[in-house]
């Protein structure tokens, strides 16, 4: 592999420099075009002065020069800190200067937010910010034109090791603010080549990639997982958009898509889905939250991805834990999230006691190895209360695991339900209430109560065309399948779900509203 994501990033270049290596809209680079691009960006950050163990901030949508600048900071040893393009006026304050960010890459040209003028409002509160470039913009050219000039022996001095912070990664934010975690060449280097392993991905595959890249998802189990393997990157659009997406699985004949959940929905439910030719498909990931067995179930037999896998990982392990592979059976590809990945342990513990449980019992699963992240960036505190002494990190997500090591999430501690002293999994519900044909999408909530100190309640998507369920007919149609304690009291039509931009649902929001609908 190489210590450093640039040695391996150069050891494809070498091996398939001719070969595709990324296409976004149209614009296309080979392996040898792209390691030029980042090299000349590279030695125009060393000359601005950026060197290493500097934070470069990168707040823009998924665009090539995303992945160049990701490259060249990595070459030069600067930490690359990924900014959530959704974020507003003071969640970039709040980032730039708990990162302490010198140079911030962003992006004026798309027209979804007003980067540039987000980024004069915060301006004057961010002392160590020092210079920004536009991509495209005068100062971003003028750091290619001076690489190219530049004499590359630059880039081979600077000494680089495996364990070296490179990438400050905030978590989505899903259950709380977002937390800076800090990942070396090798945590990230190291998971997307497995990933890419366990894809069976050579230099043959394009795989399209239209999850954010400033998530882990993107940049690793995408970026990483293709550069690895000489394979190529395709950007079906700035911004997830399921139409998008289908016509550069199409137009770039990609083997392999990526997506979260509610992204796979979307792109089965456009009405034009069987015009598409996804022939070329044979791979891609499902993860980040609970893949339903019925949406996997329809990507392979609709999307042709026999052999598509189910990730499941959390930003502050580099992102993968445990993954799915093409030789497991069909029944447990689509409902598990496989099993540990090579050179990786996982546990599960009771969360009170810290002992492991027996299989099939469900308790906090725990994660160690090459994975874990090096801290929370300047949050030593966090960081102790993650990552335990014998080197754990404790992912607050329940599991249970059977004999034969297979993994099923059962949902995160913070979203189990206690109904009248029954621990209730709202995963269960939800799979349940998939099975109804009028159902899009399901969730389920705890929302307090003064008898049963929570009560359960279903937000429900409805299936165009069809009339919008009551309470009454969702708890006809799971009495006598469903246990009474787990029948939703309440249910909740709506048209969308509160989100993180990584389209995982934000249950806390959820929560948030259900409070103000029931007061
Ligand atoms: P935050 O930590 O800020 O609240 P987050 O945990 O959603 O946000 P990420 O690191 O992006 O941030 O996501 C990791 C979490 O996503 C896991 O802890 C788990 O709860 C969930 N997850 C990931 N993959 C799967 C999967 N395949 N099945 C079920 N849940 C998953
Ligand atoms: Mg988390």
């Amino acid at each position: 592999l190489g210590d450093t994501i640039g040695d391996n990033f150069d050891r494809t270049v070498q091996a398939f420099g001719d070969r595709d290596a990324l296409v976004d809209a149209g614009r296309r680079w080979t392996y040898a075009e792209l390691a030029a691009d980042i090299d000349a960006l590279a030695l125009g950050l060393l000359e601005l002065g950026i060197g290493k163990g500097d934070r470069v901030g990168i707040w823009s949508p998924n665009c090539a020069e995303w992945t160049i600048t990701q490259y060249a900071t990595a070459k030069i040893g600067a930490i690359l800190v990924n900014i959530n393009p959704a974020y507003r006026a003071h969640e970039l304050e709040y980032v730039l200067n708990q990162a302490g960010i010198r140079l911030l890459v962003s992006a004026d040209k798309f027209k979804t937010s007003d980067y540039a003028g987000m980024i004069d409002e915060v301006r004057p509160n961010c002392r160590r910010l020092e210079h920004i470039a536009f991509i495209g913009g005068g100062l971003w050219k003028s750091l290619v034109d001076n690489g190219k000039q530049a004499d590359p022996a630059a880039l081979a001095d600077i000494r680089l090791s495996a364990d070296d912070p490179i990438n400050i990664q905030y978590t989505s934010g899903t259950t709380g603010f977002p937390k800076g975690a800090t990942l070396s060449h090798h945590n990230i280097l190291n998971n997307g080549f497995f990933v890419g392993e366990l894809c069976n991905y050579t230099e043959a595959d394009r795989i399209c990639i239209p999850v954010p890249f400033y998530h882990c998802f993107g940049m690793v189990m995408g970026n990483l997982a293709a550069t690895s393997h000489g394979a190529c990157m395709v950007i079906p659009a700035p911004a997830f958009d399921p139409k998008a997406t289908l016509e550069a699985v199409q137009a770039e004949r990609c083997t392999s898509l990526y997506g979260v959940p509610t992204m796979f929905i979307a792109e089965l439910a456009q009405p034009d889905f069987d015009s598409y030719d996804l022939s070329s498909l044979r791979t891609g990931i499902m993860a980040g939250s609970p893949c339903p067995v019925e949406v996997m179930k329809q990507v392979i037999e609709r999307m042709g991805m026999a052999e598509v896998s189910i990730c499941y990982g959390m930003t502050e392990t580099s992102p993968v834990s445990t993954q799915t592979r093409a030789d497991d059976s069909i029944e447990r590809r689509v409902s598990t999230v496989g099993r540990v990945g090579p050179h990786l342990e996982v546990k599960v513990v009771d969360p009170e006691t810290g002992l492991t449980v027996p299989r099939g019992e469900p308790g906090e699963l725990c994660t160690r190895g090459y994975s874990v992240m090096l801290g929370y960036w300047e949050q030593p505190d966090k960081t102790a209360e993650a990552i335990d002494r014998a080197r754990w990190m404790h992912t607050g997500d329940l599991a249970v695991m059977d004999d034969e090591g297979y993994l099923n999430i059962t949902g995160r501690i913070k979203d189990m339900v206690i109904r009248g002293g029954e621990n209730v999994y709202p995963r269960e519900i939800e799979e349940f209430l998939y099975t109804h044909p009028d159902i899009l999408d399901a969730q389920v909530i705890g929302v307090p109560d003064e008898r049963y100190g929570e009560e359960l309640m279903a937000w429900i998507r409805m299936r165009e065309g069809t009339t919008p369920l009551t309470a009454e007919s969702v708890r006809e149609f799971c009495a006598g399948k469903l246990a009474h304690y787990k029948i939703p009291r309440y249910v909740h039509i709506v048209g969308e779900f509160p989100m993180t931009v990584t389209g995982k649902i934000r249950k806390v929001e959820m929560r948030e509203q259900a409070v103000s609908l029931l007061g």
